[in-house]
C-alpha cells in the first residue's frame, strides 16, 4: 500500500535530515564526532532536577499532572521575567508578552504559521540554522539569504536586497528576518554592536519584523556581552526567542517567545490548535529550579568546560591546519561550534567519505544551505568529545583534508 499519492503538499515537501544520515556511523566507539550539536550531559544538574521532579509530582500534582493554560506556567513566568531583566536588561516584559513553547522549535513553527504564506518572503542568514529552515519551509515561503561575515550579517547586502524588493513593489511580502546574533549555529560568529544598530535602522526604514533567536547568549567564554536586538529596538520591531536547551537541559523542552502582546496573542491561539499547552510538569520543574538555584551561577562550570574544549580545538586547529593554505576558522566567543572554511575547490560533502574511512565526523556546510549548494565549510562541535579526543579528531581531519586535497589535485 502506498500513501504517497494522497500526501498533502506539506507532506510531500518534507525532507529527511541530512545530518541524521551523515552521522549514522558516528556513534561507534572508535569514531570521533564533531557532528552533534547537543550539550554535554555532564552539564545537566541532574540531582537538583531529580529532587525537584519528585517533589512537584507528589506535592504540586493538581498542577503538574493536569492540563495547563496555553500561555504556560505563571510561576515560571515570574522567574523568566526576572531572568530576562538580568540577562538582557529588559525590565518591562509583561505576562501577556511572554509565551512558553515546546522548545524554541515550536516558536519558530508558530512564527511561520502566523506570518508566512506561500508567496511570503522570509530573510535568513547564510549559512542558516536548519531547525528554522525546516519550520519555515512548511509554509512554502520564498527564502532570501543574507551572507554572514566575521562580525555577523552583511547588512549592506540586506539593504540592497530590500531596496530592490521595494522597487519591485514586493516589500510588503517580507514578513520577517530571522537571525541568531550570538555565537551563530553553524557559523559561530557574533553580530557586532555596530551591525545590530545598522540592522535595526534598516528594518525600521523598511518596516521589517526581526525574529531574534538567542539560545547561546548565556554561553559566553570571552569578550563583552552585547545588547540584544530586542533590548535595542523593543517589541514593536523584535520578537525574541530563548530556550533552556543549551543552558539547562533540552529534555525539558522549554522555549520562550517574548514580543508584542498582539503577536503573542496570535501565537497563543496557534499553539492552542497545535498542542493545547506545554507539559505542566517540566514547566513547574523549571520554575522551582529557578526559584532555588541561580542559573547564571550554575552555568559557570559548564561554560568553563566548553571554554576549555573550545580552546583545545582552536589550539589543535592552529597547530594542524595552519599549513593548509587558505583554510580559516572562527574562534568563537561562546556557543558550541567552530566553523571551518577550506580553500577553494574543496567540497566538504565530497570529502565526507574520506572522513568516514578515517572515523572522524563533522557537518558539511551544504547541510546549512537552503538550495543544497556545495560548500567549502564545515561545522565542528567541540561540546561532546573529551579534550584528548578533540586533539586526535583534528589531527585525523587534517589527514582527511590532505588525502582529499591530493586526490582532487587541490594541494
Ligand atoms: C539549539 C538551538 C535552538 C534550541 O532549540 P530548542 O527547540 O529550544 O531545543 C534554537 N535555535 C538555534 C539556532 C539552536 O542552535
Amino acid at each position: 500500500m502506498s500513501f504517497e499519492d494522497r500526501l498533502s503538499e506539506v507532506g510531500l515537501n518534507l525532507r529527511s535530515s541530512i545530518i541524521r544520515e551523515l552521522l549514522k556511523f558516528a556513534a561507534s566507539p572508535e569514531a570521533i564526532s564533531f557532528g552533534g550539536g547537543v550539550p554535554d550531559p555532564n552539564t545537566f544538574p541532574r540531582h537538583q532536577l531529580a529532587e525537584i521532579a519528585k517533589e512537584v509530582v507528589e506535592q504540586d500534582y493538581s498542577y503538574t499532572l493536569q492540563y495547563g493554560t496555553t500561555e504556560g506556567d505563571d510561576l515560571l513566568a515570574v522567574q523568566i521575567i526576572k531572568l530576562l531583566n538580568r540577562i538582557y536588561g529588559i525590565a518591562d516584559v509583561q505576562r501577556d508578552q511572554l509565551l512558553f513553547t515546546t522548545g524554541s522549535q515550536q516558536a519558530l513553527d508558530l512564527m511561520a504559521r502566523i506570518f508566512l504564506d506561500k508567496d511570503s518572503i522570509c530573510f535568513l542568514e547564510f549559512p542558516a540554522y536548519l531547525g528554522a529552515v525546516s519550520a519555515f519551509r512548511m509554509s512554502f515561503p520564498r527564502f532570501e539569504t543574507v551572507p554572514l561575515e566575521d562580525d555577523g550579517m552583511d547588512v549592506g547586502y540586506l539593504e540592497n536586497r530590500l531596496r530592490e524588493l521595494d522597487a519591485k513593489g514586493e516589500i510588503k511580502k517580507v514578513k520577517f528576518l530571522y537571525t541568531v546574533p550570538n555565537f551563530h549555529n553553524p557559523a559561530s560568529v557574533t553580530m557586532s554592536l555596530e551591525k545590530r544598530k545598522k540592522l535595526i535602522e534598516i528594518c525600521d526604514r523598511y518596516d521589517i519584523l526581526i525574529l531574534e533567536d538567542d539560545p547561546y547568549g548565556m554561553l559566553r567564554f570571552s569578550g563583552e556581552r552585547l545588547p540584544s536586538l530586542y533590548k535595542l529596538a523593543g517589541p514593536d520591531r523584535v520578537v525574541l526567542l530563548n530556550s533552556f536547551s543549551k543552558v539547562l537541559t533540552p529534555g525539558l523542552r522549554i522555549g520562550m517567545m517574548v514580543g508584542h502582546s498582539s503577536i503573542i496573542r496570535r501565537a497563543t491561539m496557534a499553539k492552542q490548535a497545535m498542542d493545547l499547552c506545554c507539559p505542566t510538569l517540566t514547566q513547574r520543574i523549571a520554575a522551582r529550579y529557578l526559584e532555588r538555584h541561580d542559573l547564571v551561577e550554575q552555568l559557570k562550570p559548564g561554560i568553563e568546560l566548553y571554554r576549555g574544549k573550545k580552546d583545545t580545538m582552536i589550539r589543535a586547529l592552529n597547530e594542524h591546519f595552519s599549513e593548509i593554505k587558505g583554510a580559516k576558522w572562527v574562534d568563537p566567543e561562546g556557543g558550541l561550534f567552530v566553523w571551518v572554511t577550506l580553500p577553494q575547490g574543496f567540497d566538504t560533502i565530497g570529502m565526507f567519505d574520506v572522513a568516514k574511512a578515517k572515523n572522524v565526523y563533522y557537518i558539511p556546510g551544504e547541510a546549512f544551505s537552503i538550495e543544497k549548494t556545495p560548500s567549502t565549510s564545515m561545522r565542528l562541535s567541540f561540546c561532546l568529545p573529551p579534550e584528548e579526543r578533540i586533539v586526535e579528531g583534528v589531527r585525523r581531519l587534517k589527514d582527511v583534508i590532505a588525502q582529499y586535497g591530493r586526490e582532487k589535485g587541490l594541494m
